[in-house]
């Protein structure tokens, strides 16, 4: 995997949360809808008039068939604001590089090792990770693909809306809307709750930096030759997994990249 760029310095998360006081607020700030390789315009439309209607607002576009575009504007209707104001980009991870946790949204269950959610229980575990100044995603696939299995492995969770089994898979911009839908109706249960934010000494880790973990330990491992001949696509997923699961924080990220760096050190070149 390319190399991220580099998140900016000082931007901790408890400084992030402590300057935003309502649930909703921390929604629309901190909550972002990725929109990937989407075919239809109107689809973009029609997901933009989604999130508006919720209270969202941060739309990334990445590798879009066709934007901007007529059909586009003509579905957002009052929501054109969001479109204008869209980021287009062709890579998913440079979409997500700042982002502390991402949502990938899939009408079927995938052989990737991730745990899958409802979306009510998304929109909490969502609201939670904003109320505490964490950066989150929910990504969405192409209308006729949807997500795959190498995207979906950059999210640390997966979304299904449990459809008919005959027929699971919802208009894109429908899907958008239930999911913004459940994470409204989450921020507005915890308007009037005192916010409980999560004590964590440091920052949690963005995709960038913990990608940035990945593919060193990957270099490390060829390094040092620990595959032996077999592939290196099992291991590397399970380790992912597990560091996943850890939800390191950029320091303990830091520490393990140093291990790695004074470990290569001493391998000489
Ligand atoms: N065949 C594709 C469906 C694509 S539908 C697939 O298996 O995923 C376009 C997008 O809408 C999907 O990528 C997903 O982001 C969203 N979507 C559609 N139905 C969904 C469902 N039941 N649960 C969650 N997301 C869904």
């Amino acid at each position: 995997m390319a190399l991220l760029p580099e998140v900016p310095r000082g931007d901790t998360a408890e400084h992030e949360a402590a300057k935003i006081s309502t649930p909703t607020i921390a929604l629309a700030e901190r909550l972002r809808v990725v929109l990937l390789r989407t075919s239809h315009p109107g689809n973009i439309g029609a997901s933009a008039r989604a999130m508006r209607t919720m209270g969202l607002r941060r739309l990334v576009l990445v590798a879009p068939d066709r934007f901007p575009d007529p059909e586009a504007e003509a579905m957002a209707s009052g929501a054109s604001e969001l479109l204008a104001e869209a980021e287009v980009g062709t890579e998913l991870a440079a979409a997500l590089f700042d982002v502390h946790f991402a949502f990938g949204t899939t009408a079927r269950r995938r052989g990737v090792s991730i745990p899958f959610l409802a979306p009510r229980e998304a929109a909490a575990e969502a609201l939670r990770r904003v109320r505490a100044g964490q950066r989150v995603a929910v990504v969405f696939g192409n209308e006729r693909t949807g997500l795959e299995n190498e995207e979906l492995a950059l999210c640390q969770a997966a979304v299904m809306i449990p459809a008919n089994p005959e027929y699971p898979s919802l208009n894109l911009a429908q899907a958008v809307q239930i999911l913004c839908y459940e994470l409204r109706m989450a921020a507005l249960a915890q308007e009037q709750q005192a916010s409980p934010f999560p004590a964590r000494r440091d920052p949690p880790a963005t995709i960038a930096e913990f990608e940035g973990l990945m593919a060193h330990l990957a270099r490390y491992l060829e390094r040092i030759d620990f595959h032996k001949g077999r592939s290196p696509k099992t291991v590397l997923l399970r380790i992912r997994r597990m560091l996943q699961r850890a939800e390191l924080d950029r320091r303990e990220v830091r520490i393990l990249r140093g291990i790695l760096s004074d470990s290569e050190r001493l391998l000489g070149d």
